[in-house]
C-alpha cells in the first residue's frame, strides 16, 4: 500500500479515523496484555510481517532452527511443505548443515484446503495443491518440514507423493506443537474430534502418515523462537489453555445439519 508504519494496535484499542483526524479508543480500561496468538507466528501471518518488532520470516527460521535441535536426523536433503514452511526448513537446514531443496511445489490455484467445510471436497484439494519434483528427491533421505497438521489431510499425502517419487527416508519435522484443542477466538480450524492430534499420540501419528520418523516442536522450543513470554502469548490450540475464559465447543455447521 505504500503505508507508512506507525506502530502496533494496542490491546482493546480500536483506531478511529475521521473528520476529526486519527483517534483511539478504548473497548474496556487500558491493560497490557497482549495474548498474542502463536498461530499468527507459525502460519496466518506474512513472512515479511512484522509482530512485536520482529520479522516473521527470522522467527520461522528459529522454529526451523529449535527443531533442528530437538529432532536431528541423518538425511540427504531438508524440504519444506510450500509456502508456509519453507522458512522454517531453511532454519533446519542451517542449523543441521543438511543442504535445502525444494522437493515440492505448490499448485497456486488452490486455496487453503484446511478451512474447506467438506471433507471429499479437502481430499481432492490436498491432491490438487502439490506437485513432486521427483528427480531431485529420488534415492535420497529427506527431512520434511510443514508448520503444523491439523486433521491430517494433506500430510499422509505428501509422505506418499514422496514416497511414490523415490524418496528412501522421510522424516516429518513440524514447526509447531501438537494442536491437541481447538480455537475460540475465530480461527475456523477444526472440532476436538477431528484433530488428529486430540485422538492420537505422536507413534500413532506416524504410523497414520507413513513417515519414518515424527518430530514436533516443543513448546519451549517455540516460544523461544518467537522471543517472547509464554504469558504474552495464546497457546491455547496447543495446550488447552486459552487466555480468557471460552464457551463451549459448538459445531460450525450446527444451523445446517439440525432439522
Ligand atoms: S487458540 Fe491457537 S489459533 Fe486460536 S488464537 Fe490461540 S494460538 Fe491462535
Amino acid at each position: 500500500m505504500g503505508a507508512e508504519f506507525v506502530r502496533e494496535v494496542k490491546p482493546g484499542e480500536a483506531v478511529l479515523i475521521n473528520q476529526n483526524g486519527i483517534n483511539s479508543i478504548y473497548q474496556k480500561e487500558k491493560n497490557d496484555f497482549l495474548g498474542t496468538c502463536v498461530f499468527e507466528h507459525i502460519y496466518f501471518a506474512r513472512p515479511d510481517s512484522k509482530i512485536n518488532g520482529t520479522l516473521l520470516y527470522k522467527n520461522r527460521m528459529a522454529m526451523g532452527s529449535e527443531l533442528a535441535k530437538e529432532f536431528p536426523v541423518e538425511a540427504d536433503m531438508v524440504i519444506g511443505v510450500p509456502d508456509s514452511a519453507t522458512a522454517a526448513a531453511v532454519g533446519y537446514s542451517q542449523e543441521s548443515g543438511i543442504p535445502f531443496g525444494e522437493g515440492l511445489v505448490k499448485n497456486r490455484y488452490v486455496g487453503r484446503t484446511f478451512i474447506i467445510p467438506d471433507q471429499i471436497l479437502r481430499d481432492a484439494g490436498v491432491r490438487w495443491k502439490l506437485n513432486l519434483l521427483s528427480e531431485l528427491i529420488e534415492g535420497k533421505k529427506i527431512v520434511v518440514v510443514d508448520d503444523s497438521i491439523v486433521r491430517g489431510t494433506t500430510t499422509p499425502h505428501v509422505v506418499n507423493l514422496l514416497k511414490k517419487g523415490g524418496a528412501k527416508e522421510i522424516h516429518f519435522r513440524i514447526c509447531a506443537p501438537p494442536i491437541i484443542s481447538p480455537c475460540h477466538f475465530g480461527v475456523d480450524m477444526a472440532t476436538k474430534s477431528e484433530l488428529l492430534a486430540a485422538n492420537m499420540d505422536i507413534e500413532e501419528i506416524r504410523q497414520f502418515i507413513g513417515a519414518d520418523s515424527l518430530g514436533y516442536l516443543s513448546h519451549d522450543g517455540l516460544i523461544k523462537a518467537v522471543n517472547s513470554s509464554r504469558d504474552n502469548l495464546c497457546l491455547g490450540c496447543f495446550t488447552g489453555n486459552y487466555p480468557i475464559p471460552v464457551q463451549l465447543e459448538m459445531d460450525k455447521l450446527i444451523l445446517e445439519t439440525e432439522s
